[in-house]
């Protein structure tokens, strides 16, 4: 095999690359057009070597994991996906520490935790993103979140410099990190775990899956929790009390079961969803003088 930093665009294209991929599929929410080039990862070197390319050829990148808390314009990605999943999901295990490849997936990475008898994923095992993405977003849940077990993070920035960050460094608040900010690419990380009790994590592990059927519409395609909980309130409370349950734009509607979820009853597109978050926005404000901030990362057509 070629050495991949000589590989050029040409041959990437060639060997690696898909053109026009459909995206809707790989995204929780289903909907979004095709992005224009695609690189499923297998090996970190290539996808730095395509991402340096891009940079260089000013087309824009956008890192994808399990797709569940992204709402992507209906035309689509103008430029590189570089989906990070199965094929770069490698679980290493030293004692109590775990380091993972980004694309392993949270279910996955909670389940090998509580098989080794490792205390502090099981609020995650139903958080339907991979680590790359549960780390980007700090994502949480049962008063658990990825800050309280991210030992260290495996970063590359815009310049192809690898950089280590510790947890302090990450800088990880709620749903919030210094990668956000800073446009990084998370390779991995180090998890450091408290020993625990397997039938107990397993027995917490079911327990909060229960919560989760019973509380949020998991039979229609959503991202979650679409909103940010704003200081103060639930996001979810604020739109129920503002009677906006069953609200339907298109195919885009606020779940009766779970007002903090935006879900998509069939054939939804993204402009759907992006009227009907408009529209939450606006009576809420109206109503409580709250401004409620999307969790969910919007890409391509923000600024409407
Ligand atoms: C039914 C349902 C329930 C959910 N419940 C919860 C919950 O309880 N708590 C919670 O916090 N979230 C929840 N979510 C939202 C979502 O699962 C999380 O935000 C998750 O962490 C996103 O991970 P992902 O791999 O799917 O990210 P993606 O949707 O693929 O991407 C999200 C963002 O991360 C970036 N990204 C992905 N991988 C990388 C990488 N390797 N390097 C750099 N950037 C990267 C993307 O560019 C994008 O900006 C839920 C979603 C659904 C559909």
């Amino acid at each position: 095999m070629q050495n991949a930093s000589e590989l050029t665009w040409q041959t990437l294209r060639e060997r690696y690359l898909i053109e026009n991929k459909p995206l809707s599929p790989l995204l929780s929410i289903r909907t979004g057009g095709p992005a224009r080039y695609f690189l499923e990862v297998q090996d970190s070197a290539v996808a730095l070597r395509a991402w340096q390319l891009a940079l260089e050829k000013n087309i824009p990148v956008l890192f994808l994991g399990s797709g569940s808390n992204l709402l992507l314009a209906d035309e689509g990605f103008p430029g590189l996906v570089i989906h990070f999943g199965s094929g770069y999901a490698d679980i290493v295990l030293k004692e109590n520490r775990v380091f993972a490849q980004c694309g392993v997936t949270m279910k996955a990475l909670s389940f090998f935790a509580a098989d080794h008898g490792l205390k502090g994923l099981t609020f995650a095992a139903g958080i339907p993103g991979s680590l790359g993405g549960a780390l980007l977003m700090n994502a949480g849940a049962y008063g658990g979140e990825m800050s309280q077990v991210v030992e260290a993070v495996a970063c590359v920035d815009q310049n192809g410099r690898h950089l280590t960050l510790s947890r302090e460094e990450a800088q990880l608040s709620y749903r919030h990190s210094r990668m956000m900010d800073e446009k990084l690419l998370i390779l991995g990380a180090t998890l450091v775990f408290e020993p625990g009790d397997k039938a107990q994590l397993y027995e917490e592990m079911a327990a909060y899956q229960t919560m989760r059927r019973d509380k949020q519409p998991l039979t229609y395609p959503s991202v979650g929790s679409f909103f940010k909980r704003p200081p103060g309130h639930f996001a979810g409370a604020l739109i129920e009390q503002a009677g906006l349950k069953g609200l339907t734009i298109g195919g885009a509607q606020v779940s009766e079961k779970h007002a903090g979820f935006l879900i998509n009853i069939g054939g939804a597109t993204t402009r759907d969803f992006l009227d009907l978050k408009m529209e939450v926005q606006r009576r809420v404000m109206e109503r409580f003088g709250v401004l409620l901030e999307p969790e969910v990362r919007i890409i391509g057509d923000e600024g409407r």
